[in-house]
């Protein structure tokens, strides 16, 4: 059994993080992933706090540490295989055209016309092409309960970014697969990724882990935590004379 931590350097870790931590390191071992894909909002001294955050409360994992940056090479290698087969196509819309129409191809005339004016594109999955290759129904361990992928109700997701030429999708998957996870311990708030990661992992033909997700910390007003509840910050409670123990006591539901 292997699972692992996987947050992403986009700010100081907060309380929400820790009982992550907790879910995913004391289900079993458990190795740290540093999910760094997104230049645009991942900054080093978020890295570096992680570790000091998660080596301070008494957290411990094997190295090296996978950083998901060093190895966007591979991501890429999985877009192209999918594109190869004819399982994704370019999305040029900006997200106020999103807003209006969904996603679908373009007549190829009107993408050549685009491609020569450089119009930046994602690309997409579609759903559609997917169907086909779909012979017996996705099943998958979600807590010790089976659960089905309804093909129908999943929507054609981006799997390379305009901007960063890769996504989560891509990298999550290929990185349990990569290193071997066997549980996928994360909070609820990805329960609806998890469809299609499975549905990427049968396109790959990558084995699907089980998946746990647990629940999460909720502010006073109801509301998740996140980065931008800069008071749960492990690096605010620590300089606020915090002990260890109080820290992974709040970080409790
Ligand atoms: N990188 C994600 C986060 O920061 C976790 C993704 C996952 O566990 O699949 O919360």
């Amino acid at each position: 059994m292997r699972t692992r931590f996987a947050p992403s350097p986009t700010g100081y870790l907060h309380l929400g993080h820790i009982l992550a931590a907790k879910e995913a390191f004391g289900f079993g071992p458990c190795l740290l992933r540093i999910e760094d894909i997104d230049h645009t909002r991942c900054r080093p001294e978020y890295i570096t706090a992680i570790y000091q955050d998660l080596h301070w409360l008494g957290f411990d994992w094997p190295l090296p540490v996978r950083v998901q940056s060093q190895h966007l090479e591979d991501y890429k290698a999985v877009i192209e295989t999918l594109r190869a087969r004819g399982l994704l196509y370019r999305c040029f819309k900006t997200r106020a055209q999103l807003a209006e129409t969904p996603p679908a191809p373009l007549a190829p005339s009107d993408e050549k016309a685009l491609l020569e004016d450089n119009a930046p594109f994602a690309w997409r999955l579609s759903i559609k092409k997917c169907r086909p290759l779909i012979s017996a129904p996705l099943r998958y361990m979600d807590t010790n309960a089976y659960k089905t992928v309804a093909i129908e109700t999943l929507s054609d997701i981006v799997l390379a970014r305009k901007d960063i030429g890769t996504s989560y999708h891509i990298a999550v998957t290929h990185d349990d697969m990569a290193q071997n996870i066997t549980h996928v311990v994360r909070g609820a708030d990805f329960i609806d990724q998890t469809p299609y990661h499975v549905l990427l992992q049968h396109l790959m033909g990558w084995p699907t882990p089980a998946y746990h997700h647990h629940g999460l910390l909720l502010r006073n007003d109801g509301e998740k935590l996140s980065k931008r509840n800069l008071d749960t910050t492990i690096k605010s409670l620590r300089e606020n004379s915090l002990t260890v123990a109080q820290v992974l006591d709040m970080a409790s539901l």
